[in-house]
């Protein structure tokens, strides 16, 4: 009838609106007067370093205007490399807002885990580790006609790579284009790189951005943040702040506080709307951080560094920084690999503060020293290529048939020994043979997309009749540390519940437990296990269970990372260093004698997380030519202390 017919016409006019009005926001972006020029600049050009402000519309737009310009025609893609997953599916799911398709139709993503993409998909955002990943089934990416390599100066490892590799082909596929897209940071570099590629500059609008430092040093930097946020919002006119916080557990109890202290006012401030944001915070709650801000209200992000240069909200005014990150460091020496929050770099810093000046004239709150910002932060940060385990990219290049590694081209080569060492790692977990060549097995672990030793503990698991909780296990491992969270106020109580779940063993197999008996774990768990039982299905290999050799398989993928107990903790078996078990962990007061962890954290000491209990022996049947059996000898027969005393405190 006529009302619902109305109510169609108006819904339809609404949405036409709504799309006018979308196509006038990216007509007001600061790259939009040079789309001309850029599309003749890509046109003459094969490689293009593009340098523009955050938020100036290099990753939203660029790749609409190649397609609007007929880059995608005859089925041809246009990728976009993306550091961040967040990112990649951010960015993905705009455009195809903006272009009014459904995502995973003509616009999507692909990231580890998740595929949102079809056949129809010309405009492919994803991470640079899944483009990395596509060289294995497409050498010359053949299908894709534009390759942009996307916030090139955060320097990923795999970013890094990747401009080696497509350097490389775009030697002989000459109609391929190259865009290299940055921050205003590094980019003479890039163009060095690329053969002296021309940089294409946009210009980016910038207000002015008033710079404060604290006076003393901050005890408690989140403390000071919450601090601060009130502050703001109680004495500072409208504008939406930022808070730059190191990781999901930080800015979680962040959030809470400022919830909790505003509840305590009550009304007699304003509305204060604050979200998180962080890699694994779902998609839908991550969308929240985009929405307009009601009148009268203020809008508090609190981000990882997610929000430095690859997401621009609109309407930041104020920023926050503790001038903190969370940063992977490696020893080469010793081959342990640690996640350490440490002082971020004054590159980095000054992108943070960049953030508050891109509506308005903006501020921002540097919860540090002056003096602590020219005489303690480093100038840039360290690309992470020489700062981490390169097991996982050195067993790509071999499957990829580079087999002189030392020789590839990159942009900041790795050290030495950080290369020798993956290719001993790779040797003992035995995906290379003694000439350094890949092995059957090695083939099959580049396969599954995860690291080296994850995934011959998961091929491991079925000669030991045990895949289906290997699979559960990595599946659990791989979905990061979310599964157990205790809210600062409610530790306790998330401290009784895990205690519901533990049983004997060691923490692989309390998470095996929960999985087992939590229905609602997860999807994510749910997709990835069924992904790696795919590829193994596809490699002939069966999805069996058989509880009692769990552990052999977790050995057989793990043995490198074996720690023997000693005096006052424990000591990793080849490298004499000293660690301790987490306190979260179950087997935190039982102190088994010989332990396999499954990564370690820096906080105020060497924490192991995710540890599981082995007999000394499964080393030498799954690692015979790394581990002697006298190393293995137990010096002492009597039985150490079963406490570890001040560890628990001094956790904090
Ligand atoms: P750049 O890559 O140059 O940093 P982007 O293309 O990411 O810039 O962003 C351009 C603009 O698009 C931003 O300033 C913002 O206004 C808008 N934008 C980007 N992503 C979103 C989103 N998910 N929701 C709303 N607006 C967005
Ligand atoms: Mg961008």
């Amino acid at each position: 009838d006529c009302s619902t017919l109305d109510q169609e016409a108006l819904a339809l006019s609404q949405a036409a609106l709504k799309k006018e009005s979308m196509q006038e926001v990216r007509r007001s972006l600061p790259i939009f007067p040079y789309r001309e020029d850029l599309l003749a600049a890509i046109n003459q050009h094969q490689i293009l370093v593009i340098e523009g402000e955050t938020g100036s519309g290099k990753t939203t737009q660029i790749p609409q205007y190649l397609l609007e310009d007929g880059y995608t025609k005859g089925g041809m893609k246009i990728g976009c490399t993306q550091p961040r997953r967040v990112a990649a599916m951010s960015v993905a799911a705009r455009v195809a807002q903006e272009m009014g398709v459904k995502l995973g139709n003509e616009v999507g993503y692909s990231i580890r885990f998740e595929d949102c993409t079809s056949e129809r998909t010309v405009l492919r955002y994803m991470t640079d580790g899944m483009l990395l990943r596509e060289f294995l089934t497409e050498p010359d990416l053949a299908s894709y006609s534009v390759i942009i390599i996307d916030e090139a100066h955060e320097r990923t490892l795999h970013t890094d790579i990747l401009f080696g590799l497509i350097k490389d082909i775009a030697r002989f596929r000459s109609d391929l284009k190259v865009l290299v897209a940055s921050a205003t940071l590094d980019t003479e570099r890039f163009s060095c790189f690329f053969d002296d590629a021309p940089v294409f500059r946009i210009p980016g609008r910038r207000f002015p951005v008033d710079i404060f430092y604290t006076k003393a040093p901050e005890a408690d930097y989140l403390e000071a943040c919450v601090v601060s946020v009130l502050q703001i919002h109680v004495t500072q006119p409208t504008g939406d702040v930022l808070v730059f916080l190191t990781g999901q557990e930080e800015i979680e109890t962040c959030c809470e506080l400022l919830q909790e202290r505003c509840r305590r006012l009550g009304s007699k401030i304003a509305e204060l709307m604050v979200l998180p944001i962080y890699a694994n915070l779902p998609s839908d709650m991550q969308a929240k951080i985009f929405n307009p801000t009601p009148l009268g209200a203020r809008k508090v992000v609190v981000a990882t560094n997610i929000a430095e240069t690859s997401l621009t909200i609109d309407g930041i005014i104020y920023v926050i920084d503790p001038g903190f990150c969370k940063q992977k460091s490696y020893n080469a020496r010793t081959g342990m690999e640690s996640l350490i929050v440490t002082p971020c770099s004054r590159a980095s810093a000054n992108q943070r503060a960049g953030r508050a000046g891109r509506v308005a004239a903006g501020k921002c709150f540097r919860l540090y020293t002056a003096w602590a910002f020219k005489h303690e932060m480093e100038e840039s940060t360290v690309p992470e290529i020489q700062r981490t385990n390169l097991g996982n990219v050195v067993l790509l290049l071999k499957s990829l048939g580079i087999n002189d590694l030392i020789h590839f081209d990159f942009m900041d080569p790795p050290p030495h020994e950080t290369l020798v060492l993956a290719l001993e790692q790779l040797y003992a977990l035995g995906a290379l043979n003694h000439l350094g060549e890949l092995t059957k097995l090695g083939r099959r672990m580049a396969e599954l997309p995860v690291d080296p030793m994850l995934s011959k503990m998961i091929l491991a698991s079925e000669q030991y009749k045990c895949s289906e909780e290997v699979l559960t296990i990595a599946a659990m491992l791989s979905v990061n540390n979310s599964i157990f969270y205790r809210p600062k106020d409610k530790v306790v109580h998330a401290d009784n519940a895990r205690m519901n779940f533990v049983v004997p063993g060691g923490d692989h197999l309390v998470l095996l437990n929960v999985y087992t008996q939590v229905a609602v774990v997860g999807a994510t768990v749910t997709n990835v296990f069924n992904l790696i039982a795919l590829i193994m299905h596809y490699f002939q290999l069966h999805v069996n269970r058989y509880l009692l050799s769990t552990r052999n398989a977790v050995t057989a993928g793990y043995f490198y990372h074996t720690a023997r107990l000693s005096k006052g903790g424990y000591k990793t078996v080849k490298h004499q260093q000293t660690v301790y078990v987490h306190p979260n962990s179950c087997l935190f007061e039982e102190q088994p004698r010989w332990l396999i962890y499954h990564e370690l954290v820096f906080t105020t000491k060497e924490f192991m997380r995710q540890v599981i209990e082995i007999d000394s022996g499964w080393l030498l049947e799954v690692a015979p030519h790394y581990y002697k059996s006298k190393e293995l000898e137990d010096s002492s027969s009597k039985k150490m202390p079963r406490k570890q005393g001040k560890a628990k405190e001094e956790l904090g």
